[in-house]
């Protein structure tokens, strides 16, 4: 623990005029209060108020400050009194630590409008003086740094409050080093993993890129030196937060993050600042779009500098802060380094009376104005709801908050929609939802949400989130989770048609299929489980018939002769056979199979062995052909490209001919609709009709009437006298668009009507 000489000492180092007895007064004061209290570390309970005090002699604050950290504490936790501070230590003292009290209780992660309220108490007492939030932020930095001995179930919801609440205010202040020390402490309680992966991962970069850092230092030194400018030059590390939340923000990788290196150069004026981007933009071609200059407009914190990124010494990419040393100390210190200035220009000013408020309330700095508009808002009578989201809009300037009805804040980044707030709830929320409400109407699950949306997700049991969504997320945790949700699907459907092929495989040499006998030769197959063994036969990366001869290897296939006197290739010569026996092209050639052929084999059914095919939401990785799928009642057949779903064509479509020379990618497949849970299927017809008014309109009402969606309408002619449209359809069957296109016949208007490639 700090002794009381210590902090006297620390403080006098910078602030010549302390009062020195005052300091003292104060720490033998709040370490009598406290008396034997102790924390949850089981330090004595005064470390804490003493550490607090610490971190603002690194802020150099005034002695007030100072005082009022070491008492913060003592009028909740103590017999302490405001009067009697007043007495002893000044009403100005006073002022700060019943501020300090008043929101020390506020619970800044509850309900939506609780939350509104207690953010409102927390902006009044610190606008009061912005002393109060600066203890506040430093009395938070302690506790966070210490929480891994509050009990695990208190520590994410402190860790929440600071990453939503403390931080941001920090950064707000332009306290730059603290709101990185405080997000970066709170990521790490709330997610381990994460920030284990993170920090381990630049722990390696850090190593590794020593060299590159200190070979592109030395050129910068160089050149900027050449030019007779005194430079400070350092690498900045890279903070675990801040580079997960550009992960998330901004959906890059780590590695893409990772090649980025970023320097710091402190120089002597303004003028020096411009002349050094002159140099370097000379030197080095710089990146587009990422220059900025915060000096000529400083940010709302008041941070100045120029960013730039440049093509380095080894092509690298060079990211560049140039700064001065007054504009440094105020990135660093922000609000902070104001007090400071101004307590050196009127040095003569002592603490403890009406003097330094006015002092206080001409602060020249933006991010106090910034904290005041905030406060002047609250004057103008809002509902703490409107007030919750002026606020949140203003601190967060990245982010997003919405609720859950049940008022849990979620925070997401700007231009997150509901399938990322799905996901921030909860994943398997995510992956099963089907719909949302946002502000009580069904809305799509990719609008986008904005500040202050109630949204409530619907969800089904046993959805997969389809793969698509994976482009329309924003936020890193959806797009991992449905990334992930897709694989295990895929590879369970692959598995599911990998069974039913080596059921069929067994059945034809009269013998069962059982997982034993595959689990007894999945060494031999190069395979670690059933499942992958199974999924490497659905997918075609192990012909059913090697596992035959795995698993009995005396026995002799017939069609293994077949196969060597045509020389034919037997890729999934599984799929191949069946088709054909299912056609009766017993004798047929692989590879010489005519469209004919398989024409005339159309009445035939298919074999009892055909794979059956549910639809595109069964149990087996499916697609239907993209112009003119099948539907139920046509016969079909199934192509197999590896990696990819099997596409369901209808027999007579013509696209199978470009499979013609390639049989062992067909697979005999068989409708298998499950009548309680019927389901369309996507269909293409072709129509020529007048060309007059009201007749497409004819055409919809009568498809409408027959209970079939129009998917979309393509118009593929326009003539005088005639058009002829494609219209992509979805219907249940064969026979309801069979029904349909008679009907459509039947249409004055129309004068022809034939499917596509059906
Ligand atoms: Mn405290």
């Amino acid at each position: 623990m700090m002794r009381q000489y210590e902090l006297v000492e620390r403080v006098a180092r910078y602030n010549p005029h302390t009062d020195e007895h005052l300091l003292n007064r104060a720490y033998v004061y709040a370490m009598k209060a406290h008396g034997s209290q102790t924390r949850a570390s089981g330090d004595p309970y005064f470390s804490h108020p003493l550490e607090v005090a610490a971190i603002l002699t690194n802020l150099r604050l005034d002695d007030a400050t100072i005082v009022a950290a070491l008492l913060h504490d003592t009028i909740e936790d103590t017999d302490t009194t405001r009067d009697e501070i007043d007495r002893l230590f000044g009403p100005e003292i006073g002022a700060l630590v019943e501020g300090l009290t008043k929101i020390k209780k506020l619970d800044l992660v509850s309900k939506r409008a609780a939350q509104a309220e207690n953010l409102r108490k927390l902006l009044l007492a610190i606008a009061d003086d912005v002393r109060v939030l600066l203890v506040k932020l430093a009395d938070r930095l302690h506790n966070m740094r210490t929480l891994q001995y509050v009990p695990e179930d208190k520590r994410a919801r402190i860790a929440e409050e600071t990453l939503d609440i403390y931080a941001p205010l920090a950064g707000g202040m332009g306290m730059h080093w603290m709101r990185e020390e405080l997000e970066d402490l709170a990521f790490q309680v709330l997610q381990p993993d994460a920030y284990r992966v993170i920090s381990t991962q630049l722990a390696e970069r850090r190593d590794e890129s020593a060299k590159v850092i200190s070979e592109i230092a030395l050129a910068l030194r160089e050149k900027i030196g050449a030019a007779g400018i005194q430079a400070e030059i350092s690498g900045r590390e890279k903070r675990p937060y801040s580079v997960w939340s550009k992960m998330e923000r901004k959906a890059v990788s780590f590695e893409q993050l990772s090649d980025i290196y970023a320097f710091r150069v402190i120089v002597e004026n303004v003028a020096d600042c411009y002349r050094t981007l002159g140099i370097v933009h000379m030197t080095w071609s710089m990146v587009p779009g990422r220059f900025k200059d915060y000096i000529s407009t400083p940010k709302q914190n008041d941070y100045r500098s120029l960013h730039t990124t440049v093509l380095g010494p080894g092509h690298q990419r060079v990211e560049l802060q140039v700064r001065t040393r007054e504009m440094h100390e105020i990135a660093e210190y922000g609000v902070a380094a104001h007090v400071i200035y101004k307590e050196n220009v009127s040095d003569s000013v002592k603490s403890g009376n009406g003097v330094r408020k006015d002092r206080l309330a001409s602060i020249d700095s933006n991010a106090y104005r910034w904290l005041k508009q905030l406060v002047d808002m609250l004057a103008e009578g809002d509902t703490p709801e409107e007030f919750l989201e002026h606020t949140k809009l203003q601190l967060y300037q990245d982010q997003v908050f919405c609720f859950t009805p049940k008022g849990r804040v979620i925070s997401l980044p700007r231009g997150a929609n509901a399938i990322d707030f799905a996901y921030a709830v909860h994943t398997d929320v995510g992956n099963n939802a089907i719909g949302c409400k946002i502000n009580g109407r069904l809305e799509p699950l990719i609008s986008q949400l904005s500040n202050g949306d109630e949204v409530e997700v619907l969800t089904a049991k046993n959805q997969v989130p389809p793969a698509a969504w994976e482009s329309l997320v924003m936020t890193g945790k959806a797009r991992q989770s449905i990334r992930r949700a897709a694989r295990t699907q895929i590879r369970t459907q692959y598995a599911g048609l990998g069974r039913k092929m080596l059921e069929r495989s067994f059945a034809r040499i009269s013998r069962t299929y059982s997982d034993e006998k595959l689990t007894a030769v999945l060494a031999r197959l190069g395979q670690s489980n059933v499942e992958d063994a199974l999924s490497a036969v659905g997918r075609g990366e192990i012909p059913a018939s090697d596992v035959i001869k795995a698993v009995y290897p005396d026995h002799r296939d017939e069609r293994a002769r077949d196969k060597a006197s045509t020389g034919g290739t037997t890729r999934n010569e599984e799929g191949w056979f069946g088709l054909r026996r299912a056609m009766g092209l017993k004798f047929r050639l692989p590879g010489r199979a005519s469209r004919e052929s398989k024409l005339a084999a159309e009445k035939s059914e298919a074999g009892p062995g055909a794979i059956p095919i549910r639809g595109l939401h069964g149990d087996l990785p499916v697609q239907f052909a993209p112009k003119g799928g099948a539907v139920p009642g046509d016969r079909i057949v199934g192509i197999m490209m590896p990696g990819e779903a099997i596409t369901i064509y209808p027999i007579q479509s013509p696209e199978l001919k470009q499979f013609d020379e390639h049989p062992e990618r067909w697979l005999d497949v068989r409708w298998d609709i499950d009548p309680d849970d019927p389901e369309r299927f996507p269909a293409v017809i072709a129509v020529r009709a007048l060309n007059e008014p009201g007749s497409l309109a004819e055409i919809a009402q009568i498809i409408g009437e027959q209970d079939a969606n129009i998917d979309t309408v393509t118009m593929t002619m326009r003539a005088p006298d005639f058009t002829e449209m494609e219209i992509a359809l979805e219907v249940w069957d064969l026979k309801h668009l069979n029904r349909i296109m008679a009907l459509l016949r039947s249409a004055a208007v129309v004068n022809a009507v034939w499917r596509v490639n059906g």
